[in-house]
Protein backbone atom coordinates (compact mmCIF):
# COMPACT_ATOMS: atom_id res chain seq x y z
CA UNK A 1 0.00 0.00 0.00
CA UNK A 2 1.84 3.38 -0.96
CA UNK A 3 -1.09 5.89 -1.51
CA UNK A 4 -3.40 6.69 1.52
CA UNK A 5 -6.83 8.91 0.88
CA UNK A 6 -7.34 10.97 4.40
CA UNK A 7 -10.98 13.00 4.25
CA UNK A 8 -11.25 16.03 6.68
CA UNK A 9 -7.07 16.60 6.36
CA UNK A 10 -7.56 20.05 8.10
CA UNK A 11 -8.96 17.60 10.97
CA UNK A 12 -7.36 17.66 14.68
CA UNK A 13 -6.96 14.10 14.36
CA UNK A 14 -6.49 14.09 10.70
CA UNK A 15 -3.37 16.09 10.51
CA UNK A 16 -1.79 13.94 12.88
CA UNK A 17 -2.28 10.54 11.20
CA UNK A 18 -1.05 12.21 7.79
CA UNK A 19 1.73 13.26 9.79
CA UNK A 20 2.45 9.82 11.16
CA UNK A 21 1.15 8.57 7.07
CA UNK A 22 4.50 10.31 5.80
CA UNK A 23 6.67 9.62 8.40
CA UNK A 24 6.43 5.72 7.38
CA UNK A 25 7.03 7.02 3.83
CA UNK A 26 3.21 6.72 2.10
CA UNK A 27 2.19 9.23 -0.42
CA UNK A 28 -1.06 10.93 1.03
CA UNK A 29 -4.04 12.59 -0.68
CA UNK A 30 -5.57 14.54 1.73
CA UNK A 31 -9.39 15.82 1.51
CA UNK A 32 -10.63 19.28 2.35
CA UNK A 33 -13.76 21.77 2.02
CA UNK A 34 -11.71 24.64 0.56
CA UNK A 35 -8.20 23.97 -0.69
CA UNK A 36 -7.55 27.70 -0.63
CA UNK A 37 -8.11 27.50 3.62
CA UNK A 38 -5.87 24.67 4.05
CA UNK A 39 -3.39 26.66 2.18
CA UNK A 40 -3.69 29.04 3.93
CA UNK A 41 -3.19 27.99 6.92
CA UNK A 42 -0.32 26.07 5.83
CA UNK A 43 0.48 23.79 8.61
CA UNK A 44 0.20 20.79 6.38
CA UNK A 45 2.38 22.21 3.85
CA UNK A 46 4.78 22.26 6.81
CA UNK A 47 4.77 18.36 7.52
CA UNK A 48 8.18 16.87 7.22
CA UNK A 49 7.70 14.38 4.00
CA UNK A 50 4.75 17.34 2.68
CA UNK A 51 6.41 17.21 -0.71
CA UNK A 52 4.21 13.66 -0.57
CA UNK A 53 1.22 15.33 0.35
CA UNK A 54 -1.23 16.32 -1.80
CA UNK A 55 -4.53 18.35 -0.98
CA UNK A 56 -7.71 17.84 -3.06
CA UNK A 57 -11.74 19.23 -2.44
CA UNK A 58 -14.56 17.33 -1.36
CA UNK A 59 -17.40 17.58 0.39
CA UNK A 60 -19.65 14.61 2.51
CA UNK A 61 -22.79 16.33 1.45
CA UNK A 62 -21.77 16.16 -2.45
CA UNK A 63 -23.10 12.91 -3.91
CA UNK A 64 -19.59 11.36 -5.52
CA UNK A 65 -17.55 14.04 -4.06
CA UNK A 66 -14.84 11.68 -3.38
CA UNK A 67 -15.04 9.40 -6.45
CA UNK A 68 -11.91 11.15 -8.29
CA UNK A 69 -10.24 11.56 -5.15
CA UNK A 70 -9.86 8.20 -4.10
CA UNK A 71 -9.31 7.21 -8.03
CA UNK A 72 -5.37 5.32 -8.00
CA UNK A 73 -5.82 5.35 -3.67
CA UNK A 74 -4.64 1.80 -2.04
CA UNK A 75 -6.27 2.45 1.14
CA UNK A 76 -8.60 5.40 3.10
CA UNK A 77 -8.80 7.34 6.48
CA UNK A 78 -12.26 8.47 6.33
CA UNK A 79 -11.97 10.65 9.20
CA UNK A 80 -14.09 13.55 8.09
CA UNK A 81 -17.36 14.24 10.10
CA UNK A 82 -18.51 16.83 12.05
CA UNK A 83 -17.47 16.89 15.94
CA UNK A 84 -19.92 19.25 16.81
CA UNK A 85 -21.82 19.18 20.47
CA UNK A 86 -24.60 22.01 20.07
CA UNK A 87 -26.25 22.05 16.65
CA UNK A 88 -29.17 23.73 15.17
CA UNK A 89 -30.60 21.12 12.84
CA UNK A 90 -28.76 17.88 13.66
CA UNK A 91 -30.41 15.88 11.45
CA UNK A 92 -29.08 18.89 8.80
CA UNK A 93 -26.23 19.48 10.58
CA UNK A 94 -24.83 16.16 11.82
CA UNK A 95 -26.03 12.90 10.84
CA UNK A 96 -26.68 13.55 7.14
CA UNK A 97 -22.79 14.66 6.68
CA UNK A 98 -21.89 11.68 9.09
CA UNK A 99 -24.12 8.94 7.35
CA UNK A 100 -24.47 10.47 3.46
CA UNK A 101 -20.72 10.94 3.80
CA UNK A 102 -19.75 7.77 5.14
CA UNK A 103 -21.85 6.15 2.54
CA UNK A 104 -20.24 8.46 -0.39
CA UNK A 105 -16.86 7.56 0.50
CA UNK A 106 -17.33 3.99 0.97
CA UNK A 107 -18.89 3.95 -2.98
CA UNK A 108 -15.81 6.08 -3.93
CA UNK A 109 -13.56 3.88 -2.77
CA UNK A 110 -15.65 0.75 -4.30
CA UNK A 111 -15.19 2.48 -7.54
CA UNK A 112 -11.86 3.62 -7.44
CA UNK A 113 -11.49 -0.42 -7.47
CA UNK A 114 -7.62 -0.16 -6.31
CA UNK A 115 -8.89 0.37 -2.58
CA UNK A 116 -7.42 -2.53 -0.63
CA UNK A 117 -8.61 -1.34 3.06
CA UNK A 118 -10.93 1.47 4.51
CA UNK A 119 -10.17 2.95 8.17
CA UNK A 120 -13.11 4.55 9.63
CA UNK A 121 -12.83 6.46 12.33
CA UNK A 122 -15.82 5.98 14.40
CA UNK A 123 -16.13 6.65 18.05
CA UNK A 124 -16.81 5.31 21.47
CA UNK A 125 -20.08 7.08 21.28
CA UNK A 126 -21.06 4.58 18.60
CA UNK A 127 -20.45 2.11 21.54
CA UNK A 128 -22.33 3.27 24.59
CA UNK A 129 -24.44 6.17 25.11
CA UNK A 130 -25.01 6.38 28.80
CA UNK A 131 -22.10 3.86 30.77
CA UNK A 132 -23.78 0.49 31.49
CA UNK A 133 -23.79 -0.61 35.41
CA UNK A 134 -23.30 -3.90 34.86
CA UNK A 135 -20.30 -4.60 32.76
CA UNK A 136 -17.32 -3.41 30.97
CA UNK A 137 -17.32 -1.75 27.67
CA UNK A 138 -16.40 -3.62 24.89
CA UNK A 139 -16.19 -3.71 21.00
CA UNK A 140 -19.45 -6.26 21.60
CA UNK A 141 -21.29 -2.84 22.47
CA UNK A 142 -23.47 -0.89 20.59
CA UNK A 143 -24.96 2.55 21.34
CA UNK A 144 -28.70 2.13 21.00
CA UNK A 145 -30.24 4.97 22.85
CA UNK A 146 -29.10 8.05 20.73
CA UNK A 147 -31.36 9.94 19.21
CA UNK A 148 -31.75 12.71 17.22
CA UNK A 149 -33.02 14.91 21.12
CA UNK A 150 -30.94 12.64 23.02
CA UNK A 151 -27.11 13.08 22.54
CA UNK A 152 -27.28 13.23 18.56
CA UNK A 153 -23.67 14.02 17.81
CA UNK A 154 -23.40 10.24 19.27
CA UNK A 155 -26.46 9.32 17.27
CA UNK A 156 -24.78 10.67 14.42
CA UNK A 157 -21.40 8.24 14.80
CA UNK A 158 -23.65 5.24 15.42
CA UNK A 159 -25.81 5.86 12.29
CA UNK A 160 -22.53 6.56 10.19
CA UNK A 161 -21.06 3.42 11.59
CA UNK A 162 -23.74 1.12 11.27
CA UNK A 163 -23.90 2.44 7.70
CA UNK A 164 -20.83 1.18 6.97
CA UNK A 165 -20.61 -2.08 8.10
CA UNK A 166 -24.16 -2.53 6.29
CA UNK A 167 -22.92 -1.12 3.29
CA UNK A 168 -20.26 -3.33 3.74
CA UNK A 169 -22.37 -6.69 3.96
CA UNK A 170 -24.43 -5.63 0.67
CA UNK A 171 -21.69 -3.97 -1.52
CA UNK A 172 -19.55 -6.58 -0.77
CA UNK A 173 -16.65 -4.36 -1.62
CA UNK A 174 -13.05 -5.30 -2.72
CA UNK A 175 -11.77 -3.78 0.30
CA UNK A 176 -12.10 -4.79 4.01
CA UNK A 177 -13.22 -2.00 6.23
CA UNK A 178 -11.58 -1.74 9.89
CA UNK A 179 -12.83 0.68 12.42
CA UNK A 180 -11.48 2.63 15.00
CA UNK A 181 -13.18 3.60 17.97
CA UNK A 182 -11.83 6.60 20.28
CA UNK A 183 -13.04 8.11 23.21
CA UNK A 184 -12.09 11.72 24.34
CA UNK A 185 -9.05 12.71 22.08
CA UNK A 186 -6.44 15.48 23.32
CA UNK A 187 -3.28 16.94 22.47
CA UNK A 188 -1.21 18.75 20.40
CA UNK A 189 -2.57 20.90 17.50
CA UNK A 190 -1.36 21.16 14.13
CA UNK A 191 -3.74 24.15 13.84
CA UNK A 192 -4.92 27.30 16.73
CA UNK A 193 -8.55 25.96 15.58
CA UNK A 194 -9.60 24.34 19.19
CA UNK A 195 -11.12 20.82 18.87
CA UNK A 196 -14.53 20.10 21.04
CA UNK A 197 -12.52 17.81 23.14
CA UNK A 198 -9.59 19.93 23.81
CA UNK A 199 -12.05 22.62 24.67
CA UNK A 200 -13.63 20.41 27.37
CA UNK A 201 -9.96 20.65 28.98
CA UNK A 202 -10.30 24.36 28.40
CA UNK A 203 -13.35 24.95 29.65
CA UNK A 204 -12.47 23.59 33.12
CA UNK A 205 -10.01 26.26 33.76
CA UNK A 206 -12.60 29.05 32.95
CA UNK A 207 -15.16 28.77 35.16
CA UNK A 208 -17.93 27.29 33.11
CA UNK A 209 -18.27 24.33 34.79
CA UNK A 210 -19.80 25.08 38.32
CA UNK A 211 -18.34 22.38 40.64
CA UNK A 212 -16.43 18.97 40.74
CA UNK A 213 -19.34 16.97 38.48
CA UNK A 214 -19.59 13.17 38.70
CA UNK A 215 -18.70 12.82 35.12
CA UNK A 216 -15.67 10.55 33.85
CA UNK A 217 -13.91 10.21 30.68
CA UNK A 218 -11.44 7.65 28.92
CA UNK A 219 -8.58 9.57 27.79
CA UNK A 220 -6.08 9.09 24.46
CA UNK A 221 -4.00 11.33 23.13
CA UNK A 222 -4.34 12.29 19.66
CA UNK A 223 -0.85 10.90 18.53
CA UNK A 224 -1.77 7.47 19.74
CA UNK A 225 -5.06 7.84 17.90
CA UNK A 226 -3.22 8.47 14.96
CA UNK A 227 -0.89 5.62 15.31
CA UNK A 228 -3.79 3.18 15.82
CA UNK A 229 -5.08 4.22 12.14
CA UNK A 230 -1.59 3.39 10.86
CA UNK A 231 -1.19 0.10 12.88
CA UNK A 232 -4.98 -0.90 11.41
CA UNK A 233 -3.46 -0.15 7.94
CA UNK A 234 -0.67 -2.08 8.53
CA UNK A 235 -1.83 -5.16 10.37
CA UNK A 236 -2.79 -7.20 7.85
CA UNK A 237 -5.17 -9.75 9.89
CA UNK A 238 -6.72 -6.51 11.92
CA UNK A 239 -10.89 -6.59 11.85
CA UNK A 240 -13.99 -5.28 12.85
CA UNK A 241 -13.79 -2.47 15.28
CA UNK A 242 -10.93 -1.27 18.02
CA UNK A 243 -11.66 0.75 21.13
CA UNK A 244 -9.24 3.21 21.52
CA UNK A 245 -8.78 4.79 24.36
CA UNK A 246 -6.08 4.86 27.94
CA UNK A 247 -6.64 5.68 31.31
CA UNK A 248 -10.47 6.77 32.70
CA UNK A 249 -10.26 9.52 34.92
CA UNK A 250 -13.18 10.98 36.78
CA UNK A 251 -13.15 14.98 36.98
CA UNK A 252 -12.03 14.95 39.85
CA UNK A 253 -8.98 13.23 38.86
CA UNK A 254 -8.82 15.32 35.43
CA UNK A 255 -9.06 18.78 37.35
CA UNK A 256 -5.77 17.40 39.86
CA UNK A 257 -4.03 16.41 36.30
CA UNK A 258 -4.71 20.06 35.04
CA UNK A 259 -3.69 21.35 38.23
CA UNK A 260 -0.46 19.31 38.33
CA UNK A 261 -0.08 21.20 34.83
CA UNK A 262 -1.23 24.64 35.45
CA UNK A 263 -0.88 25.20 39.00
CA UNK A 264 -2.17 28.97 38.81
CA UNK A 265 -5.62 28.35 37.26
CA UNK A 266 -8.54 28.32 38.87
CA UNK A 267 -10.10 25.43 38.70
CA UNK A 268 -14.10 23.91 39.82
CA UNK A 269 -13.38 23.25 43.53
CA UNK A 270 -16.95 22.72 44.88
CA UNK A 271 -18.14 19.13 45.40
CA UNK A 272 -20.88 18.31 43.28
CA UNK A 273 -19.54 14.82 41.98
CA UNK A 274 -22.43 12.96 45.08
CA UNK A 275 -25.65 12.05 44.95
CA UNK A 276 -26.77 15.78 45.69
CA UNK A 277 -24.58 17.73 43.47
CA UNK A 278 -25.77 14.81 40.70
CA UNK A 279 -29.52 15.47 41.55
CA UNK A 280 -29.23 19.10 41.22
CA UNK A 281 -26.64 19.70 38.15
CA UNK A 282 -29.37 17.46 36.51
CA UNK A 283 -32.15 19.90 37.15
CA UNK A 284 -29.94 22.66 36.04
CA UNK A 285 -29.35 20.77 32.85
CA UNK A 286 -32.57 21.45 31.43
CA UNK A 287 -31.65 25.29 31.10
CA UNK A 288 -28.67 24.34 29.19
CA UNK A 289 -28.81 24.06 25.46
CA UNK A 290 -29.78 20.66 24.51
CA UNK A 291 -26.48 19.04 23.47
CA UNK A 292 -24.95 19.72 27.04
CA UNK A 293 -28.29 19.19 28.34
CA UNK A 294 -28.90 15.72 27.32
CA UNK A 295 -25.04 14.90 27.78
CA UNK A 296 -25.28 15.72 31.45
CA UNK A 297 -28.40 13.85 32.00
CA UNK A 298 -26.82 10.33 30.58
CA UNK A 299 -23.88 10.26 32.10
CA UNK A 300 -24.32 12.39 35.23
CA UNK A 301 -23.58 9.58 38.16
CA UNK A 302 -22.39 6.38 35.81
CA UNK A 303 -19.67 3.97 36.13
CA UNK A 304 -17.20 3.65 33.09
CA UNK A 305 -15.39 0.77 32.25
CA UNK A 306 -14.40 -0.87 29.31
CA UNK A 307 -11.86 -2.63 27.87
CA UNK A 308 -9.31 -1.51 25.51
CA UNK A 309 -7.07 -5.60 25.18
CA UNK A 310 -8.05 -5.84 21.71
CA UNK A 311 -6.15 -3.06 20.51
CA UNK A 312 -3.46 -3.61 22.48
CA UNK A 313 -2.68 -7.41 21.63
CA UNK A 314 -3.93 -7.46 18.21
CA UNK A 315 -2.40 -4.15 16.70
CA UNK A 316 0.14 -3.69 19.28
CA UNK A 317 -0.70 0.01 20.15
CA UNK A 318 0.50 1.36 23.86
CA UNK A 319 -1.22 4.30 24.83
CA UNK A 320 0.29 7.79 26.62
CA UNK A 321 -1.02 7.92 30.25
CA UNK A 322 -3.41 10.10 30.30
CA UNK A 323 -1.75 12.45 32.74
CA UNK A 324 1.39 13.07 30.41
CA UNK A 325 -1.32 13.27 27.55
CA UNK A 326 -3.52 16.49 29.44
CA UNK A 327 -0.01 17.90 30.38
CA UNK A 328 0.93 18.03 26.76
CA UNK A 329 -2.98 19.62 25.94
CA UNK A 330 -2.43 22.10 27.94
CA UNK A 331 1.14 23.36 27.34
CA UNK A 332 -0.59 23.41 23.93
CA UNK A 333 -3.30 25.35 24.69
CA UNK A 334 -1.08 27.80 26.35
CA UNK A 335 0.79 27.72 23.29
CA UNK A 336 -2.11 28.94 20.96
CA UNK A 337 -3.59 31.20 23.30
CA UNK A 338 -6.82 29.40 24.17
CA UNK A 339 -5.73 29.75 27.96
CA UNK A 340 -3.36 31.30 30.11
CA UNK A 341 -0.38 30.20 31.64
P1 LIG B 1 -12.37 18.15 13.72
O1 LIG B 1 -13.56 19.00 13.96
O2 LIG B 1 -11.04 18.74 14.03
O3 LIG B 1 -12.35 17.62 12.24
C1 LIG B 1 -13.51 17.32 11.55
C2 LIG B 1 -13.17 17.29 10.08
O4 LIG B 1 -14.36 16.94 9.36
C3 LIG B 1 -12.69 18.64 9.56
O5 LIG B 1 -11.61 18.43 8.71
C4 LIG B 1 -13.90 19.14 8.74
O6 LIG B 1 -13.54 19.91 7.63
C5 LIG B 1 -14.48 17.82 8.27
N1 LIG B 1 -15.86 18.00 7.84
C6 LIG B 1 -16.92 18.34 8.60
N2 LIG B 1 -18.02 18.44 7.82
C7 LIG B 1 -17.62 18.16 6.55
C8 LIG B 1 -18.28 18.11 5.29
N3 LIG B 1 -19.58 18.38 5.14
N4 LIG B 1 -17.55 17.78 4.19
C9 LIG B 1 -16.22 17.52 4.29
N5 LIG B 1 -15.54 17.57 5.46
C10 LIG B 1 -16.24 17.89 6.57
O7 LIG B 1 -12.63 16.84 14.55
P2 LIG B 1 -11.67 15.66 15.06
O8 LIG B 1 -10.36 15.69 14.40
O9 LIG B 1 -11.74 15.63 16.53
O10 LIG B 1 -12.52 14.41 14.55
C11 LIG B 1 -12.12 13.62 13.46
C12 LIG B 1 -12.93 12.37 13.48
O11 LIG B 1 -12.72 11.69 14.72
C13 LIG B 1 -14.44 12.61 13.38
O12 LIG B 1 -14.99 11.56 12.63
C14 LIG B 1 -14.89 12.51 14.85
O13 LIG B 1 -16.24 12.13 14.95
C15 LIG B 1 -13.96 11.41 15.35
N6 LIG B 1 -13.75 11.38 16.79
C16 LIG B 1 -13.22 12.44 17.47
C17 LIG B 1 -13.01 12.36 18.83
C18 LIG B 1 -12.43 13.49 19.62
O14 LIG B 1 -12.43 13.42 20.85
N7 LIG B 1 -11.90 14.53 19.01
C19 LIG B 1 -13.33 11.13 19.58
C20 LIG B 1 -13.87 10.08 18.76
C21 LIG B 1 -14.06 10.20 17.42
P3 LIG B 1 -13.42 21.53 7.67
O15 LIG B 1 -12.03 21.83 8.14
O16 LIG B 1 -13.68 21.94 6.28
O17 LIG B 1 -14.48 22.00 8.63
Amino acid sequence: MTRVLVTGATGFIAAHAIADLLAQGYDVRGTVRSRQKALQDAALARLPGAERLELVEADLLRDNSFDKPAQGCDAVFHMASPYIVNVKDPQRDLVDPAVNGTLNVLNAAAKAGSVKRVVLTSSMAAISDEPPADHALTERDWNHKSTLKRNPYYFSKTEAEKAAWRFMEEAKPGFDLVVINPFLTIGPSYTRSLNESNKMLADMTKGVYPGVLALAWGFVDVRDVARAHVLALETSDAYGRYICSGDILSMRQTLAALRTALPNAKLPRFPLDNSYGTTFVKLVSFTQPAGIGSYLRSHLGRRLSYDNGKIRRELKLTFRPAKAAIADAVADLVKWGHIKA
